[in-house]
């Protein structure tokens, strides 16, 4: 049978959530707003030339704009992400085009990913587990000849009423399928929305790496590629930088840049080699700026601009509760590296719900002695399907998944809730009370 050309709407959730602070204590200043570009969509859409892809950003533009575009086009396939917070969302959604259409829907992403039973429904034609381009562009291969995607693996077709079950997908560095770019066309339109909000910079996205080295226990990275870290070759990665055009700040949207050291260094060699001068954003972690101090010098000279650094905490036993594989004196010595070197730090934080007043005053004290540029804290939550939800699961009191945006207690508070996010959010606006200033 000759394929058929597909019609294909990738859509990306608006920013959703609830917030118990605002909602039970009339505290607005702890909501999470996520600005980047759904850059996950732009590589599930790259292997589909041969369809006709859009991309719509729900998080730019309107639910009524969506339902407008969705009847215009009347998609053969309907994709969507989604993280935890955006799991309910997207069911709704789902819901709706399933009332009014045959669209096949498809829900990838990492809710998907770590929870993908949540998905066994009838909203949903097929999960994408983990990470999808070549999986995802195997289904559509297979829809495109009028076949059902049950023998592809990482791929679930839904059976609701009945467990899940699907191919355990194998996934290596084909399933980077780095030969074929992001889509950043498809979201020309939206680009000039697409910025840090810390920074207020526009920025463009690139990947050198999927997965991770590591398994902290909170984190819902690894299971994405099964454990793996895979890398994208340099010219790869430098090819996506240029396609990005005149864009001057560049992400790094890996979760653990230079993981790989080698391969580190011989993109920062091309990238010298190649004339590129733009300002890049990392997310590092800090036992690879202490154990590759040369490393970072070079990136500096490249033109690393600012690092995301998951600090998590300072104190050794909590670090070893999160399964963080490094101590407390070692955060302290990639600071003074960083500082040295004048990179700017994003530092990431927990606040645990277990924190008392004294846990929080500490926090605040190591966070302004040492000089973090930007801190973000978030509060400890268990996202289903990783260690920490497996570990903690009894303790969970609230299991709405609108509310596992980072920014609400999950499970009981040690201070009486009122007084958790008050000092919480005080905390907040005094840390950022002095905005940092870019060069
Ligand atoms: S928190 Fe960072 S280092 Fe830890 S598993 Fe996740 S991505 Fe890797």
């Amino acid at each position: 049978m000759t394929p058929k050309k597909l019609k294909i709407m990738l859509i990306n959730p608006p920013n959703c959530g609830r917030s118990i602070p605002e909602e039970k204590y009339g505290i607005t200043s702890l909501k999470q707003i996520f600005k980047g570009e759904p850059f996950c969509l732009e590589m599930l859409a790259g292997p589909l030339d041969d369809h006709d892809v859009i991309i719509f950003d729900l998080k730019c533009e309107s639910e009524e704009a969506l339902w407008k575009a969705f009847n215009q086009f009347q998609p053969d396939v309907a994709g969507f992400t989604a993280v935890t917070c955006e799991a309910n969302t997207v069911i709704a959604m789902a819901r709706r085009i399933k009332e009014k259409s045959n669209t096949v829907v498809v829900i990838g992403g990492n809710h998907a990913t770590y929870d993908s039973e949540y998905f066994n429904r009838a909203e949903f034609d097929y999960v994408v587990i983990g990470l999808g381009k070549k999986s995802f562009s195997e289904l559509i291969n297979n829809l495109a000849c009028g076949k059902d995607g049950r023998n592809i693996a990482g791929i679930a077709q839904t059976s609701p009423g009945r467990p899940l079950k699907y191919l355990k997908r194998i996934y290596s560095e084909t399933d980077l399928m780095e030969q074929i770019s992001p889509r950043y066309d498809l979201v020309t339109k939206y680009r000039s929305r697409y910025f840090l909000e810390h920074l207020g910079l526009t920025m463009g996205f690139v990947i050198t790496a999927y997965g991770c080295t590591h398994k902290c226990s909170f984190c819902s990275v690894p299971e994405i590629t099964g454990g793996r870290y895979l890398n994208y070759s340099a010219d790869s990665v430098i090819r996506d930088i240029r396609l990005l055009g005149d864009i001057p700040f560049i992400r790094m949207v890996d979760a653990n840049t230079f993981g790989n050291p080698s391969l580190s260094l011989d993109l920062y060699e091309k990238i010298m080699q190649s004339g590129i001068k733009k300002k890049f954003f990392a997310d590092v972690r800090p036992d690879t700026i202490v154990q590759n101090q040369g490393l970072m010098k070079n990136w500096k000279e490249a033109g690393l601009y600012a690092v995301v650094v998951g600090f998590e905490d300072f104190q050794d036993t909590r670090l070893a509760g999160y399964n963080k594989k490094y101590q407390g004196h070692l955060i302290r010595e990639s600071i003074d590296i960083l500082h040295g070197l004048g990179i700017v730090i994003v530092g990431d934080f927990i606040a645990s719900p277990e924190f008392d007043e004294s846990d929080f005053e500490k926090l605040e004290s190591f966070i302004t002695a040492n000089k973090i540029q930007i801190p973000v804290i978030s509060v400890l939550t268990p996202i289903p399907g990783t260690p920490l939800y497996k570990k903690i699961k009894k303790n969970i009191v609230i299991s709405d998944l609108d509310y596992y945006t980072f920014t609400n207690a999950v499970t009981k508070t040690k201070m009486p809730a009122a007084v958790f996010y008050k000092t919480y959010a005080d905390l907040v606006k005094r840390l950022h009370h002095k905005p940092h200033k870019t060069n």
